[in-house]
């Protein structure tokens, strides 16, 4: 009964069950365990204490989650631990095949906001570096989305190394990192509000290669120093630099599928965009984010959550790859060949009047 001795014991020591009242009650409501209790006021305590810590236990456990392979709260156990979503049939991330997508003419995304500035809440939750904006300051609609979605948050999933990061894969490549902007629907009062709808969340996706350094997401990261441990927080600081500048340079080129939530509890409520277009930000950027800590122990890296099957769900893509934007190889096709022949053409006629 007891998961363990000494959590058993540590959980007695501060039972406040001390009336024969209370525990006589306590009898007749598991009367089922009664021969664990008969009159023994001191066997009672250690049963309700162990009935007590089993029930605490469970509750710690389904409540948090992280994203070990080992520790019986990753990724791999979240099915379990969270049955109500996160074994559903439409779990994001997922593998974008690109030769799959199918072409859909959804138009461009309207983005309100997101060339203001505003106060902003950073925090390291222990899962991401998050930054909940101002109430009602950005917002997105158009792009094949029914209605208005106002911005709430926006955070990142990264790797201990540059070879993974990314939730979403593209043709199964991963990015050292992935932002996630997150929006709730403007019809209902607020995010946790949204979670209980189809409809609710509309999150855009960027990933992001090691390059340049991100001059917008340094706005954001150079607070990563105020955040270093699990649960802290600064807030109310004011935006220097625009939300935009966290975008790719082309947010018309994407891919739209029907999902979820990332983490738990993986509600089936969002309506994904992952941009077609990488950004890029620095290593040093991504360093910064490396040295947040999950616990006092461990460095809180590779928050990603691995692809989940599609289930026969259909991306689609704004993106229409067609002859005239396709790169063509070196030294093939027509265009090619008329240059040769031009060059040889001129030679000869050149030959031909010398020799005149
Ligand atoms: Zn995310």
């Amino acid at each position: 009964m007891c998961i363990s001795k000494y959590l058993c014991q540590k959980l007695l020591t501060q039972s406040r069950i001390t009336s024969k009242g209370t525990v006589l009650y306590l009898n007749r409501s598991f009367k089922k365990y009664s021969k664990f209790i008969t009159g023994d006021i001191m066997a009672a305590k250690k049963f309700i204490g162990c009935l007590l810590l089993a029930i605490c236990v469970q509750a710690i456990l389904a409540a948090d989650y992280d994203y070990s392979t080992s520790s019986g709260k990753g990724p791999n156990r979240w099915a379990q631990l969270f049955p109500n979503y996160c074994n559903g049939t439409k779990q994001t991330p997922v593998n974008i095949e690109v030769s799959k997508a199918q072409y859909a003419n959804l138009g461009s995304l309207t983005m309100t906001g997101y060339e203001t500035k505003a106060d902003v809440d950073i925090k390291n939750n222990g899962h991401t570096f998050a930054v909940t904006v101002k109430p009602d300051t950005f917002s997105i609609k158009d792009g094949g989305l029914e209605g208005t979605y106002k911005l709430h948050s926006f955070h990142l999933h990264w790797g201990s190394d540059a070879s993974k990061g990314s939730e979403h894969t593209v043709d199964d490549k991963m990015y050292p990192a992935e932002l996630h902007l997150v929006h709730y629907n403007s019809k209902y009062a607020n995010l946790s509000a949204s979670l209980a709808h189809a409809d609710g969340l509309a999150v855009l996706g960027i990933f992001f290669e090691v390059g340049d350094e991100n001059a917008a997401l340094q706005s954001f990261l150079k607070y990563t120093v105020n955040v270093t441990n699990r649960d802290s927080e600064i807030k109310g600081v004011s935006q220097t630099q625009t939300l935009k500048g966290l975008l790719p340079s082309n947010t018309d080129h994407f891919y739209r599928y029907s999902g979820g939530l990332t983490t738990p509890t993986c509600n089936e409520v969002v309506t994904w965009t992952v941009f077609n277009k990488t950004a890029t930000m620095s290593k040093a950027q991504l360093d910064l984010l490396r040295n947040l800590q999950e616990t006092n122990t461990t460095k809180l890296v590779d928050n990603y959550r691995p692809v989940e099957p599609l289930n026969g769900r259909i991306i689609q893509t704004t993106y229409k790859a067609d002859s005239s934007t396709t790169a063509k190889p070196t030294g093939s096709g027509p265009n090619h060949l008329a240059n040769h022949l031009a060059i040889i053409m001129a030679l000869m006629a050149v030959t031909f009047k010398i020799v005149l």
